[in-house]
């Protein structure tokens, strides 16, 4: 893996990772005063059956993927969350660690926890030591379900070491349940996965062995994510979510943009074309906001949520909960639905703005790309930069591809866009993504 250099321009890093750090006086503060209204507690109001597990899971889970300070989780088991979903790697085995630390102040037969094992980190006895590793860090004698990370291919939805493996350890009581994540096509650290996510999923509920899937779905997403939706109903099997908000934040590449125009540094023509697209963007979003009286992008990603909530065939909903703040917000919206004017608000959302987002799970434009740039997985690591925070993770994935990352496109035709079904404004959306995720 090349190696990380010095990270110049963006020692903003370090004052978004600051005020998560100073969100943490919120931590005895569960409260929220609505103005003109009763200031009211907020706590998880609504729990759903997690398909034939037959656990209540709160609709609200806790997507730990960023977790490294235990108080902010044993503030959400606080609040009536308890589900759980990490990882093996999750920040390097410490997601699992601080869930460990956490769990022993309350009753575990209360909480569901999900963690996933990498089936590309290795097989055999690899995999079980793997297993006992995360069953050690979680500081449990048992994991509720035990998911295979983001499944690599259709092969391994079947593969027979992982379910001897599962088989051995259930009768031994350390694992509940099976399950798998996937969210689509990509090209990442851990190697190719080349199948659809919506082939994965339904191969596994046709499998018939697992018993929770995590997928995304989304209201820009919606097609793939209702078909296996469907069928995880028909066949009684756990729905959990990741990837609920397709609003990002793009501010900030204008600001930069700007600031080098003041500074008099050369602007190259792909960013000039950029900046038309972000400027047309910018206009729409203004528009957008006047038209339905929104102060703040966080008023459209509450009704994205909503929107994952008003399915009742959806479980819980796992953002990534990265500070106090995010946990709140995302409790607040337990038990809500989509009101009419939510649902025409995001309809209009997709008409409008639609077209600055690359859907994730797609893949659809790959095939049209003579560079071979993975499209998909780029803009979900964007995605993780600007929109969860994730700014060096997200630099250090993109790190891996070059060669084929979008460097390649400044000087292209635009293939891609040419191809891709929802009119995304891909070229210029690669072209920032390069800027955010490239080092200086
Ligand atoms: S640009 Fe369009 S076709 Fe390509 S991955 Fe994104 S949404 Fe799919
Ligand atoms: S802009 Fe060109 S190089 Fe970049 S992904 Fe699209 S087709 Fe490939």
């Amino acid at each position: 893996m090349p190696e990380i250099r010095k990270i110049n321009r963006r020692n903003f890093m370090k004052t978004s990772l600051a005020a998560g750090v100073g969100s943490s006086g919120l931590m005895n503060r569960n409260r929220i005063s609505d103005p003109g209204k009763q200031t009211r507690e907020i706590i998880i109001k609504s729990y759903r059956t997690l398909g034939r597990t037959g656990f209540k899971v709160s609709d609200i889970g806790f997507g730990a993927g960023f977790l490294t300070d235990p108080s902010i989780l044993d503030r959400a088991l606080n609040m009536g969350i308890n589900y759980i979903d990490t990882g093996e790697h999750y920040m390097g085995g410490r997601s699992e660690a601080a869930i460990g630390r956490v769990i022993q102040n309350h009753d575990r037969k209360s909480i569901f926890i999900t963690t996933k094992l990498n089936l590309r980190f290795g097989s055999g006895k690899n995999l079980r030591d793997r297993f006992n590793a995360s069953l050690e860090r979680l500081n449990t004698e048992y994991i509720d379900c035990l998911m295979v990370h983001m499944t690599p291919d259709l092969k391994d939805v079947t593969d027979e070491e992982f379910h001897s493996m599962y088989r051995d350890y259930k009768s031994d009581g350390k694992v509940r349940y099976l399950g798998l994540s996937n969210h689509g096509k990509e090209q990442s650290i851990y190697g190719a996965t080349p199948v659809e996510m919506e082939d994965v999923m339904l191969a596994a509920a046709e499998d018939g062995r697992f018993d929770v899937g995590l997928f995304v779905y989304n209201f820009l997403q919606k097609e793939q994510g209702e078909r296996i939706i469907r069928k995880y109903k028909e066949k009684d099997m756990g729905v959990t979510l990741m990837k609920t908000n397709p609003v990002n934040v793009f501010n900030r590449w204008v600001e930069g943009y700007n600031r080098d125009v003041e500074r008099g540094r050369t602007i190259s023509e792909g960013r000039k074309k950029l900046k038309d697209d972000y400027d047309t963007f910018l206009k729409d979003a203004e528009q957008f906001k006047e038209r339905y009286n929104l102060s703040t992008n966080e008023e459209i990603r509450d009704a994205a949520t909503k929107f994952c909530l008003t399915n009742p065939d959806v479980h819980s909903v796992c953002p990534t909960i990265t500070n106090f703040d995010v946990l709140n917000n995302f409790v607040a919206l337990s038990g809500e639905v989509l009101s009419d004017s939510d649902s025409s608000r995001l309809s209009d959302y997709e008409t409008t703005l639609g077209k600055y987002y690359c859907r994730h799970a797609c893949g659809i434009c790959h095939s049209s790309c003579p560079k071979e740039v993975p499209v998909n997985t780029i803009m979900r690591y964007n995605h993780y930069f600007e929109a969860q925070g994730r700014e060096k993770q997200a630099i250090k994935k993109y790190s891996v591809l070059t060669g084929r990352d979008a460097g390649n496109c400044s000087e292209c035709t635009g293939y891609c866009e040419i191809t891709c079904p929802y009119g995304v404004s891909v070229q210029s959306l690669l072209i920032h993504a390069h800027d955010n995720l490239s080092l200086a």
